[in-house]
């Protein structure tokens, strides 16, 4: 009789915290039994575009599509018909008053001769020790300062990628693991690099030489047509507020409970394991070293013709004169984005000055209006129609010596649970939006594998 009873029970749905990309596409290649719970009002979660200023599009910082899943290309392209313009990178980094292309380390024609002597002396100490009496080291690099020096010597370490990176992350680079971002970072040929310092430059070296980006609607077009396309939509302005993996139940902030069979999150891991009222001590106490610096930025709204920089789609600047570490442009990639006669920027903060000025609002408002037009990015005679002042918390994970284990800790808990956890804050880690795609396509096959099992 019993058996009978639980044949004609619907088994509890699959829970799916959070409809930003990782979710909608774990929802999206599931296909059925799951609840997708969204605590906004609408998908998308960093990726959303914010109409600013009646026809401004900004996208909560530059939002670029590097797709190179043949599968999530083909995905985003059935979503998108017709709507993906690509466009080649126009980015520069500006040290000492000159603007020279993105990569730095391949890039260093035009730059005073005595850092462009350093960077290229540095990078050969570094690839061939034993032609300047050095040895090589034969340890590995014990932190992400070693590891980039090793790879590009002491000058570019020096004028770039020490000084930009910690600005980037708020702390010290010997605090990093040696193998952070290995992925993102460009590792041109010595032959690059010479012709870089001569300048005959190679643009297009690195993952975001060329990205894709929609024709009408801003990004937030793609996680949009993304829940258009499920046969179950999300459930918006739904807040997950706490989690009991015993009993397999969510708890809105409504007390509405949400029985689940499998969990799927994607809300910050630090943040998730601060819900769940089951976790042992020991996985709270490993959730508590996790590290993650909060971005600030600004949204720009201007109108008028601009200077020199003006049209760069993003600029990285190494230099702690300015207060930014990075400055990009909507408009300069998609004119649309801004109304006609007008321009748009995101204007990047994290550490150095920005830490002590977050306090001051309108000094930092004025402070980046100065760098910006001392950068050339902004002339005097532009009219700033507005500036938005906007955060993302955990933007970038630190991968300090607590990373791993502390991570794989939770990991390991969270899988022997039963729930699944993914994304760039879910997985606590540094991807883009196609490995939210792929990480939310592999959350749903573990699920339908497991399944299958059953
Ligand atoms: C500064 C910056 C620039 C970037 N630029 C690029 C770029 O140019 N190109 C690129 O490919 N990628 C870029 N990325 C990365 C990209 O933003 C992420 O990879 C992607 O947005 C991750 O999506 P997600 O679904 O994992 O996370 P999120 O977008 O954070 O989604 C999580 C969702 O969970 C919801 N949520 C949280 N808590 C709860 C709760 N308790 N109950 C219910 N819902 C909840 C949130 O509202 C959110 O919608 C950038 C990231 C940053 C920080």
């Amino acid at each position: 009789m019993h058996a009978q009873v639980l044949t004609f029970m619907q088994p509890p749905p699959h829970l799916i915290i959070g409809a930003g990309l990782t979710g909608l596409s774990c929802a999206y290649h599931l296909g059925q039994d799951y609840v997708l719970v969204e605590k906004e009002n609408e998908p998308g979660g960093i990726v959303r575009t914010r109409n600013r200023h009646n026809g401004f599009l900004c996208d909560g910082t530059g939002h670029w599509l590097h797709l190179r899943d043949a599968g999530i290309k083909a995905l985003v392209n059935k979503i998108l018909p017709d709507q993906l313009v690509e466009h080649e990178r126009k980015a520069v980094v500006h040290l000492r008053d000159v603007y020279t292309p993105y990569p730095f380390q391949a890039n260093t024609f035009g730059l005073p001769h005595d850092v462009g002597m350093e960077c290229l002396l540095g990078l050969l100490k570094a690839r061939h020790p034993g032609d300047f009496g050095l040895t090589a080291p034969t340890a590995p690099a014990q932190n992400f300062r070693e590891s980039v020096e090793r790879l590009f010597g002491e000058g570019i370490c020096k004028h770039f990628m020490v000084p930009y990176n910690e600005k980037l992350m708020g702390v010290k680079l010997d605090e990093i693991s040696a193998t952070y971002a290995d992925r993102f970072i460009p590792r041109p040929s010595l032959e690059d690099v010479v012709k870089g310092a001569f300048g005959f430059s190679r643009e297009s070296l690195g993952y975001n030489a060329k990205f894709v980006y929609p024709r009408n609607g801003g990004i937030s077009s793609l996680p949009k047509a993304l829940a258009n396309a499920l046969p179950v939509p999300p459930r918006y302005e739904t807040l997950i507020k706490s989690v009991s993996l015993g009993e397999r139940t969510a708890t809105l902030t409504t007390g509405e409970p949400i029985r689940f069979n499998h969990l799927v999150n994607t809300m910050s891991l630090k943040n998730f394991v601060g819900i769940l009222s089951d976790a042992p001590a020991e996985i709270r106490a490993a959730a508590a070293k996790l590290r993650a610096t909060t971005v600030h930025y600004f949204d720009i709204g201007v109108r008028g013709k601009g200077d020199i920089a003006s049209n760069y789609h993003w600029i990285y600047f190494p230099e702690p004169e300015f207060v930014f570490y990075r400055a990009g442009s909507y408009s300069a990639v998609h004119a649309a984005s801004a109304p006609k006669g007008c321009r748009s920027y995101y204007v990047e903060l994290s550490g150095g000055d920005a830490i002590e000025l977050l306090k001051h609002p309108e000094q930092l408002r004025q402070r980046v209006l100065t760098d910006l037009k001392r950068a050339r990015v902004l002339s005097e005679a532009d009219e700033i129609l507005f500036m938005e002042l906007c955060d993302i918390p955990h933007a970038y994970v630190i991968f300090d010596s607590n990373y791993e284990p502390c991570r794989n800790q939770i990991l390991d808990y969270l899988a022997s649970n039963d729930v699944s956890t993914g994304g760039r804050w879910g997985g606590w880690n540094y991807g883009g939006m196609e490995d939210a795609l792929l990480d939310g396509k592999a959350a749903a096959d573990g699920i339908r594998n497991q399944s299958h099992l059953i």
